[in-house]
């Protein structure tokens, strides 16, 4: 398992700066790496549309954590509520626990993988004296704090889906046999991408999966020239070619490390919150998920651009992510050319909200002042305090 995944990183991928084009693509991935909670990609397209290759090239300027050394399941040094037990037992009792650095990892689930694989094996008669320790890890305990990426996610078995999803929501993988039970931490970001002409993706999974690209093939000739160049020269050295982009990816890397630290000081207007939530009413999307998944990803969109402050384009943006697939409705079917649908939502949203400030400020104007409003419930609560 451990020999799988040191020779999974060995591979030299295709510079994550050198895929042309595809720019909405590289910032969903981008934003999830840059906030964990926002909740994973869908990437969806035709065979050879670079999906995988993306991917596998965010590999390469994911930021560095910091691990408790020797724990199998990288725990965060810092962050209790998500250690394993014997990370927990060591902080409990007052042990330092020792840190080494490492890369953010990216850890494939390939199609046709067994359970066992991806939650790992318990041997009972061990795990009865010793717990977790008696875990054989898998791919979940391997993902804790990286990304989970499954090519091809449509045809994952249904059952291993539930697994994931399940672990995805609450943070933990837990393994039973025979009445014996262990847990440990399994946060990952989940990135699945997918062939729609193969087979849909089970409709309540849509949801779980925060964003939803799209992507095509170009059908610009220059930039089908400039791919076909690029692919050629990258297999003819792909060692050679990786230095080319070695700068532009590093100050990309250094850009994801920079926008983690201005997130926590990130704000969003009380106002643009209304907007969301409008945006999210007009579109008649299923439950509140979605209008958190566009505030998180305004907020991270900002972060990434290096401002504190969230931006109408912010949240437009976010909204074009995470609301493409969720909507029941789509509203502005001749919607004007140049001008995003999205836009478009938002500027009707920002209409309804403008009328409705000025509803609330007529209202108020035509009621009482304060000052009578005030001695009437005065009057109101010394009647009740008679009886
Ligand atoms: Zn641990």
């Amino acid at each position: 398992m451990e020999q799988e995944f040191h020779e999974q990183t060995k591979r030299v991928n295709y510079p994550f700066t050198a895929i042309v084009k595809q720019d909405k693509m590289k910032m969903a991935l981008l934003l999830n790496v840059i906030n964990q909670q926002i909740g994973g990609v869908l990437i969806r397209g035709e065979r050879g549309s670079a999906k995988t290759v993306a991917v596998r090239a965010l590999s390469d300027i994911l930021p560095e954590i910091d691990v408790v050394k020797d724990c199998r399941f990288s725990c965060d040094p810092i962050n209790i509520s998500k250690m394993c037990t014997p990370c927990r037992e060591q902080y409990d009792q007052g042990k330092k626990l020792p840190v080494v650095k490492r890369k953010m990892r990216l850890v494939e689930l390939p199609i046709g993988t067994t359970e066992d694989r991806v939650v790992g094996t318990l041997n009972i008669e061990l795990a009865i004296k010793e717990g977790i320790k008696a875990l054989e890890i898998g791919l979940l305990a391997e993902a804790n704090r990286g990304i989970l990426y499954v090519d091809n996610i449509n045809l994952l078995d249904d059952h291993i889906m539930d697994v994931l999803l399940d672990s995805a929501a609450m943070g933990v993988n837990t393994v039973e046999r025979e009445g014996v039970s262990v847990s440990h931490p399994a946060s990952f970001i989940l990135i699945g991408s997918m062939n729609p002409e193969e087979g849909e993706l089970r409709p309540q999974l849509h949801d779980r999966l925060a964003f939803h690209v799209e992507v095509k093939g170009s059908g610009n000739i220059r930039s089908r020239l400039q791919i076909m160049k690029q692919t050629m020269e990258f297999e003819r050295d792909p060692i050679y070619f990786k230095k080319l982009y070695e700068e532009s990816d590093n100050e990309i890397a250094r850009s994801i490390i920079s926008a983690q630290k201005i997130l926590p000081k990130a704000t969003i207007k009380e106002e643009f919150l209304r907007i969301i939530a409008r945006m999210c009413i007009e579109l008649d999307v299923d439950g509140h998920r979605p209008d958190i998944i566009i505030t998180r990803a305004a907020m991270t969109k900002a972060a990434s651009d290096g401002r504190k402050t969230v931006t109408e384009e912010d949240m437009v943006f976010a909204a074009e992510l995470a609301l493409g697939f969720r909507m029941r409705r789509t509203p502005f079917e001749d919607a004007a050319l140049g001008t995003s649908k999205f836009q478009q939502v938002l500027d009707h949203a920002k209409k309804l909200e403008a009328e409705s400030k000025k509803k609330k400020r007529a209202k108020k104007q035509s009621s009482p002042p304060a000052s009578l409003k005030a001695q009437s419930t005065q009057r109101k609560a010394g009647g009740k305090t008679k009886k």
